[in-house]
């Protein structure tokens, strides 16, 4: 970021929900899910919402158009967190949304995800015991957080660097993760696409992470950006950590 960005104000969850509740309506609210409505652990594989938040969120749905926009595949997103109908589900930062389209490759892309799995599956070798390596349909992810950083970190930056070589491979470097990409996918673009799609005055979105911010920095100037957890950030708030923004869950209906 080359402009000092303004620190992000720090409300209360419930001083949150009366911002939003005080903007033009109708309103989206767009939520990241690991770090926001499920807390980060160790392996993503076990990452489970914390408990309240489905119902917290089927409480919202009759009052906003309701999204969670996240970095897993839809697949993965239904079979770990199941997320309640009338929620919009939109997974691999953007290329799936639930009910909708399926990601179906090229040739060329095909080849592509061959390559990047060769590279991905090389370096979890170099980054040693504890590093895997996710397949998702338009993308493979490298692991680091349970490997030791000394050897984990030079390994995915180097991945970084050999994948963002490929042609046409797009490469996203996360909270010790990193996705090597065959097609462009961008939050933003997602997030844009369902502004646009159900008419919203306003758009909410809740994140915690580098791809979140590309979302905090195209949003307009009415509507809410909220960053969860500590970290540089775009956003104009922040909330602490998943169990405030359960509460700010709770708090909006009432106030809608
Ligand atoms: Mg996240």
């Amino acid at each position: 970021m080359s402009t000092v960005q303004p620190a992000p104000l720090e409300p209360s969850s419930v001083e949150l929900a009366d911002i939003v509740a005080a903007r033009p309506r109708p309103l989206l609210v767009g939520l990241d899910v690991d770090g926001v409505l499920a807390p980060i652990v160790e392996r993503a594989d076990r990452a489970a919402l914390l408990p309240g938040v489905t119902e917290a969120l089927l409480d919202l749905v009759p009052h906003v158009t309701l999204a969670v926009v996240s970095g897993r595949s839809v697949a993965d997103l239904e079979a770990r967190y199941g997320f309640p109908a009338g929620v919009t589900v939109v997974g691999s930062h953007g290329l799936e949304t639930r009910g909708l389209d399926t990601v179906a490759l090229d040739e060329r892309e095909q080849r592509r995800l061959d390559d990047l799995t060769a590279l991905a599956s090389a370096a979890a070798d170099a980054a040693g015991a504890g590093a895997w390596v996710e397949h998702k349909p338009a993308s493979i992810v490298l692991h680091v957080r349970e490997a030791d950083p000394a050897t984990a970190e030079p390994a995915a930056t180097r991945l970084h660097q050999r994948a963002g070589e490929v042609p046409g491979a797009h490469v996203k470097h996360g909270h010790e993760v990193v996705e090597l990409m065959v097609r462009p996918t961008s939050k933003a673009t997602a997030v844009a696409d369902l502004r646009a799609r159900h008419g919203a005055a306003t758009v909410v979105f809740v994140g915690d992470d580098r791809t979140d911010e590309e979302v905090f920095a195209t949003l307009a100037p009415g509507d809410v950006s909220v960053r969860v957890g500590p970290g540089e950030t775009l956003a104009a708030h922040r909330l602490p950590d998943p169990p405030a923004v359960l509460a700010w869950l709770r708090a909006l209906p009432s106030r809608l």
